[in-house]
């Protein structure tokens, strides 16, 4: 279904895992897509290759998120080429990991700069075109480490709750605009990013999710094509978890 014909999206870190699965769910419904990357250039030339697909606009930006004045640039950019947007989808992030004792200042820095201050950046220089609209749809790719905290992650974690409050400040403050925000909280979704550690505590971890499965990119896709379209155009403010019903 074209849930989102004639509708642009933002997405950032779009070249790989849930970021690209975000990108192709968005064009299949019919969604004009501009999302960036930071590395994996080849990757991203093949995603912008989905345009003939899904007949829809896809454009690649390569832009750091954790930099204002890059993502006021990239904002000014994504104007020019597509004239307008209507969904901004903070999806960058990365992970390094470490327990407390061992965590080095660079590590927490960089955590907090890639996945929180990102959404910042992105989210206040995207906002003037969504006031001038009096409409838009924020979407921040949380996790559940920000609700629950996880040993190792204190950085990530972290950097998860930051999002989670940011969120429903940023809901409260702009609904009055119409401008909806929510968190996503995955769980444990087989990507690179969690692709790092070794089988056996990957198959721990699987044992412990009720549903006795790891989640797909495909998973948190349609919960953003859903926040994004109508269908989703009374939820805002909130902190949904995808993760198999680890976190009750
Ligand atoms: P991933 O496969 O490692 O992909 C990360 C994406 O972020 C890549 O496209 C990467 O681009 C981009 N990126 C990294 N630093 C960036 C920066 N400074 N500026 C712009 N883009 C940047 O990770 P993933 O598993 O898909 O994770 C995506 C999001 O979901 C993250 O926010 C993560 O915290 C969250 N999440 C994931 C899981 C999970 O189980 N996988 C669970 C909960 C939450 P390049 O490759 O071009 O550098």
């Amino acid at each position: 279904m074209k849930d989102l014909k004639n509708k642009t999206a933002i997405v950032t870190g779009g070249s790989k895992g849930i970021g690209k699965g975000i990108v192709e769910k968005l064009a299949e419904s019919g969604c004009d897509v501009a999302f960036t990357y930071l590395s994996s250039e080849e990757s991203a030339k093949e995603i912008e290759k989905l345009s003939d697909k899904y007949n829809v606009k896809i454009k690649k930006y390569q832009s750091d998120a954790s930099d204002f004045d890059q993502s006021s640039k990239l904002i000014e950019n994504i104007l020019d080429d597509f004239d307008s947007y209507d969904i901004l989808i903070n999806n960058a992030g990365i992970t390094k990991d470490n327990l407390l004792l061992r965590m080095d200042e660079d590590s927490w820095k960089k955590v907090i700069d890639i996945n929180l201050n990102s959404c910042f950046n992105l989210t206040k220089c995207a906002i003037r075109e969504f006031m001038k609209k009096k409409e838009g749809v924020i979407i921040n790719i949380s996790s559940i480490v920000g609700v629950k905290g996880n040993a190792g992650q204190s950085n990530y974690s972290a950097s998860k709750a930051g999002i989670n409050g940011f969120t429903k400040s940023v809901a409260l403050e702009l609904g009055s605009r119409n401008i909806r925000c929510n968190a996503i909280a995955p769980g444990f979704i087989e990507t690179d990013m969690t692709n790092k550690g070794d089988g056996k505590l990957l198959e721990s971890w699987i044992e412990s999710i009720p549903l006795k499965r790891a989640g797909h990119v495909e998973d948190i896709a349609n919960l953003c094509v859903y926040l994004a379209s109508e269908k989703g155009s009374y939820i805002t403010g909130q902190i949904i978890k995808v993760d198999g019903g680890l976190v009750t």
